[in-house]
This record gives C-alpha cells, sequence and structure tokens, in this order.
C-alpha cells in the first residue's frame, strides 16, 4: 500500500468555470492526484462536470498492455469522479495522420487511413471487451485540419509562430513558460526532442526546440492546402486543436502516458495557452510505463504483449486486474506470474458474490492518488474476512462480477 498522503478536507467546491457544487455526501472524497507540473499530491476538486482528454492512439499497430494500463487509468479514475457524483467528459483523438503511420502505410502498401481504420477498429474492440466507458468523443486528427488551419493562423497573428521554408513553427522563445510542465532543462529537452521527431538540427528553426504547426509534406504524404502552401499538421497541434474544440480553451485533467510529458504535452500546453491566452490544463496525470524484458514496452523494440493475445486465454475482468494491481505512477514489469495471480482472485471476488463489503476502504485508497494496489487489498480483505459480497467495491476499480 501507499503512503497516505493528507491534505486539508474540501468541504465545498467552487469551481474556476462558475459551477458551484457539491459532492454526494457519505461517500468521501474528494480525490487526491498526482499532478505531473506541481510534483505532488493535491485534491481535486472539479465541478460537476469534468473535463478531460487523454492522448489516444496512432491506429498502425494492435494495443498492447501499455496502452491499455493508460486507458485503463483514465477509465478507474471516472468510475470513483462518477462515484462521487460527477459527470465526466473524457476525450480520446485518434491521431490518423503522422509519421508513424504514413511510415507503416508505406511499408506495407496501404492508404494510410485505410490502416487506420483497421486498427482504429482493432482498439475500440479490446476497449470494449475491457470494459472501459465510453468516450465522449474519439476526434480524428484527419477530420480538424480545418480547426489545425485556424490555430496556426492565430499563432502566427499574435506573434508566436514564423514560416520558413514552407512551414510554420512555434518559437518557444516567445513562451516563458516551456518546460514547466516537465521541470527539464534545455540540455534535458534537446535529446528527447530529437528521439520524439522534433528534428532539432533543422535549419528553417530559430531555436532547436521550437516545434512545426505545420510541415510540408512529401510527394508521396497527404497534404492539404494552406496559406502557408500545402501541407499538413504538426502532431503536437492535432491535440490541441481537438482538445480546444471539443472541451474549450480550459481542461480539467489532461493525461497520457509519461513518454508524452515532453515534448508532446510541452508543446500541446504552450501553444494552446500562447493563443488562448488562458490556462489549457488545470491538473496534468501521467501512466508510467510498463516494462517487458527490462525494457519500456513500444513498438520499436517489439518486446509487446498484446490485449488480443492475451484475451483469447483469460477473462478480460481479469487482464483488467492483472493491470491495475499496479500503480499508475510506478513502471512495472510484466511477467508470466500476472495473469495466473489476477485470475485466481477474480474467482475469490466472484464467490464472495454482491454485496458493499470493503467499499469505503476501496474508495479511500483510489482518493490516495488512485492507489488501485491498495483499492485490490482492500476488496481482498473484506473476502478474506468474510464480511459479505465485494461487488459494489469490485464495480468502483471497473469489474462486474
Ligand atoms: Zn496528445
Amino acid at each position: 500500500m501507499r503512503e497516505t498522503v493528507a491534505f486539508a478536507a474540501v468541504t465545498s467546491t467552487e469551481h474556476p468555470n462558475g459551477q458551484a457544487w457539491q459532492p454526494i455526501a457519505d461517500r468521501g472524497g474528494p480525490m487526491g492526484l498526482y499532478d505531473t507540473a506541481r510534483r505532488e499530491v493535491v485534491p481535486f476538486t472539479p465541478g460537476r462536470i469534468v473535463s478531460m482528454y487523454t492522448c489516444g492512439i496512432t491506429p498502425y499497430d494492435a494495443t498492447h498492455l501499455g496502452h491499455a494500463a493508460t486507458y485503463l487509468t483514465y477509465d478507474v479514475v471516472q468510475r470513483r469522479l462518477r462515484d462521487l457524483g460527477h459527470e465526466t467528459r473524457c476525450v480520446r483523438n485518434v491521431t490518423d495522420v503522422d509519421d508513424s503511420i504514413l511510415g507503416k502505410a508505406r511499408e506495407i502498401g496501404v492508404h494510410y487511413l485505410d490502416l487506420a481504420a483497421r486498427e482504429t477498429a482493432r482498439f475500440d474492440d479490446d476497449m470494449v471487451a475491457l470494459e472501459m466507458l465510453p468516450s465522449y468523443s474519439e476526434p480524428r486528427a484527419t477530420g480538424a485540419i480545418a480547426d489545425i488551419r485556424g490555430f496556426v493562423g492565430e499563432a502566427l497573428d499574435k506573434g508566436h509562430a514564423y514560416e520558413a521554408g514552407g512551414s510554420v513553427y512555434f518559437d518557444v522563445s516567445t513562451y516563458a513558460d516551456f518546460g514547466k510542465i516537465s521541470g527539464y532543462s534545455t540540455d534535458e529537452m534537446l535529446p528527447l526532442a530529437a528521439e520524439h521527431g522534433g528534428f532539432p538540427d533543422d535549419p528553417n528553426k530559430r531555436n532547436p526546440l521550437d516545434f512545426v504547426l505545420w510541415q510540408q509534406s512529401t510527394p508521396d504524404e497527404p497534404s492539404w492546402d494552406s496559406k502557408w502552401g500545402p501541407g499538413r499538421p504538426g502532431w503536437h497541434i492535432e491535440c490541441s486543436a481537438l482538445a480546444l474544440r471539443e472541451l474549450g480553451t480550459t481542461i480539467d485533467l489532461h493525461g497520457g502516458g509519461s513518454d508524452l510529458i515532453f515534448p508532446h504535452h510541452e508543446c500541446e500546453a504552450a501553444q494552446s495557452q500562447a493563443v488562448t491566452g488562458q490556462p489549457f490544463v488545470r491538473h496534468w496525470m501521467h501512466q508510467a510505463m510498463v516494462r517487458m524484458d527490462g525494457e519500456k514496452m513500444s513498438k520499436s523494440l517489439g518486446n509487446l504483449v498484446f490485449v488480443s493475445e492475451l484475451r483469447k486465454e483469460f477473462d478480460t475482468r481479469a487482464i483488467r486486474l492483472g493491470v491495475i494491481a499496479h500503480h499508475y505512477r510506478d513502471a512495472w514489469e510484466w511477467h508470466d506470474e500476472i495473469m495466473p495471480t489476477a485470475a485466481a482472485r477474480l474467482e475469490r471476488w466472484i464467490a464472495a458474490g454482491e454485496g458493499e463489503a470493503g467499499l469505503a476502504e476501496t474508495r479511500a485508497a483510489l482518493d490516495n492518488d488512485l492507489d488501485t494496489p491498495g483499492a485490490l487489498a482492500a476488496i481482498d480483505g473484506a473476502v478474506e474476512a468474510g464480511v459479505g459480497g465485494v461487488s459494489a467495491a469490485a464495480a468502483l476499480v471497473g469489474v462486474r462480477l
């Protein structure tokens, strides 16, 4: 179990967007959640409606456990917020045009949108099987080109961007808070930018950390007309344009894998705040990486465990339990004992049957920075004590008994 983080209880919520609202009494709360930008656990006290944005997939390969861990984390957050009486609106985008999907489509000789449609359908199938709460919306980057062009135009008009060599770049020197979310120095940011397609050596850039908003397409890439010449959006701007369009200027909680903190989220926040003049995100929440064979599970390394493969052998509820037995801020290693352990746990819970045993302890664990291992331990404890069924507590972590 994690050390309990104490903070003053919030008895009434005056939300910055003007909604005066009170969570349902006698259910505990508020949730304490670690905020990446503030680097501490803080009370998460949104208004009745909670706007959430999680960076979605680039659909060019099957869903692996690293993806599943990220979306399961935000699923459990939403379940606890809904338990407190909130309405959650979680947008998850689909990055259906970027360097990686275009590269894969070229490699296997299919149209990139056919590849995207096929892999998005497989992803959706895994999400439904894992009983994820449905997204509020799942907008596609290619469906937001007009929004993106408008956004680039505003960034230029406001002096935060410049044109060079047929592309448009964000000028980080115009944005004093660049680096505030990650807390990284320039020396730490540069190699990460290079690793994640930021091309710090691009001769068109004034500063190596400037990032592309609109880029020229190569002859075999998709291209849309714009004032700055035909091209396609940069990666980061897709999420800013979609988040602003779907949820408004300020989002309560923005999430994704911890590998997105820099450059992706730092760049998203910089361009969004530069253009709107408003805070972009109130709370940043990041999922640690899942590892296998000592390395981060990733497509480039090929050390992947696919949800679709696990589904052939195990109950999807056990897959969920296997993943959330790990805390979202701890990187963890996938190994062969995880699934048998989770399957046995599920059997014990099912045998305990319906009831509200362990519910208060489960809520308290989730309020402690989404301590899912603590929540599972609380449910196990209720089962072992034989004090009743645990279906309500199990439902809070998304397991239907
Ligand atoms: Zn994103």
